[in-house]
């Protein structure tokens, strides 16, 4: 079964082909990808209509490109995806519209990928893919949760951030230092010059065996370093996003290892846009190595968005029978939409 899959519910716009054998791990025939972060950084952040006008103009030419570098004709595809939520409504529509017009011209069934799905799938398509079950640590730029996932569509949610996700706390933290958007990776390489207990920043809820998260507080205390420091913040700009970062990580790791703890589970994947940070890698696979679990990741660039994620999350949810694909061609996006109700909610779609 070949899985065509559409990725438009932010900032980037991504096209790829996956191929179904039987009950192995999909694999990815081809995907290509565009970044509107060049479009949107003269605005600081995402203008939502820039983002949508853009996935009409890339998604067609992305999905020729794509097609041809897998030498497969439009015909030959089975099942077309898209992401059907969480993200920026006009953008979603986008990619659900185009999905749904390929998908009726050529008399094909559709299917709506939840988003994180794919985030949280995304480590399959790696070299070493995980086994079920394991804890996720899902930090995107708009998510911070720790799952307990027992298969595909079998996710507990263990905890979740109470306010800003880790990829947001990265982000408005490099605002505040006044680097460029989006600027977690820039926080990320400036940290790599650092010294991470050059500022002490606050580490919350880190008592009593809670897995939820809270970053809110630590905007807050970079905005109060950076003002003590006035005229000093450049010389010491490096050391601040360095031990930005060590906050910011070492919560994620603690809250990892006591999920892994609590659940007696043996084997973590990481998923998201923040899976990328290599402090965090670093870390978690110190912390990992010595209690004898094995941590999965995405490959790098599968870390923040694409269409590999959503073609596979897809093809995995048809291969495990959770989700008959539809010639209905009607569409519906859902800008906000739980991960954890969607089990309940398959049905629908
Ligand atoms: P969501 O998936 O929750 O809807 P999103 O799609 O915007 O949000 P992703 O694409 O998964 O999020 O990830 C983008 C986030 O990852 C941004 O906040 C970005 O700063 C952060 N990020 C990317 N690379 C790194 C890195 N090396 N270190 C820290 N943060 C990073
Ligand atoms: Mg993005
Ligand atoms: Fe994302």
């Amino acid at each position: 079964l070949r899985v065509l899959g559409i990725e438009s519910s932010c900032d980037e716009t991504g096209v790829a082909l996956v191929e179904t054998r039987g009950e192995q791990v999909p694999k990815l025939l081809a995907q290509a990808l565009h970044s509107q972060i060049a479009m949107h950084r003269n605005y600081g952040g995402v203008v939502p209509e820039l983002a949508s006008r853009d996935h009409i103009r890339r998604v067609l030419p992305l999905t020729e490109q794509v097609l041809q570098q897998a030498g497969c004709r439009l015909a030959a595809v089975d099942v077309i995806a898209y992401t059907k939520g969480p993200g920026l409504a006009g953008a979603l529509l986008v990619g659900a519209g185009v999905a749904c017009a390929l998908a009726a011209a050529l008399d094909k069934p559709v299917l709506g990928v939840h988003h994180l799905e794919g985030h949280l799938l995304s480590p399959f398509l790696s070299a070493d893919p995980p086994q079920f079950p394991f804890v996720a640590l899902l930090v995107s730029g708009g998510h911070t949760q720790l799952m307990r996932v027992d298969g595909v569509g079998r996710y507990a949610l263990l905890g979740e951030t109470i306010d800003d996700a880790a990829g947001e706390a990265f982000d408005k933290s490099a605002k505040l230092l006044g680097l460029p958007y989006p600027g977690g990776p820039v926080l990320a390489q400036l940290a790599e010059g650092g010294d991470p207990q050059a500022f002490a920043l606050p580490r919350p809820l880190l008592r009593g065996g809670n897995l939820d998260f809270s970053f809110a507080g630590l905007k807050t205390a970079v905005w109060t370093q950076a003002q003590r420091l006035g005229p000093q913040l450049e010389r010491h700009k490096a050391d601040l996003a360095a031990s930005t970062q060590a906050a910011i990580v070492d919560v994620l790791v603690r809250k990892s290892l006591l999920a892994l703890q609590q659940t007696g589970l043996q084997r973590l994947v990481v998923a998201g846009g923040v899976g990328a940070n290599q402090m965090l890698r670093r870390q978690l696979n110190a912390a990992c190595g010595d209690a004898g679990i094995r941590v999965h990741y995405p490959e790098l660039a599968l870390c923040t968005d694409n269409g590999a994620m959503i073609a596979l999350a897809a093809a995995m949810r048809l291969q495990a029978g959770l989700q008959p694909p539809t010639k209905d061609w009607s569409f519906d996006v859902k800008p906000r939409w739980p991960l954890e109700s969607l089990v309940a909610s398959s049905a629908e779609n």
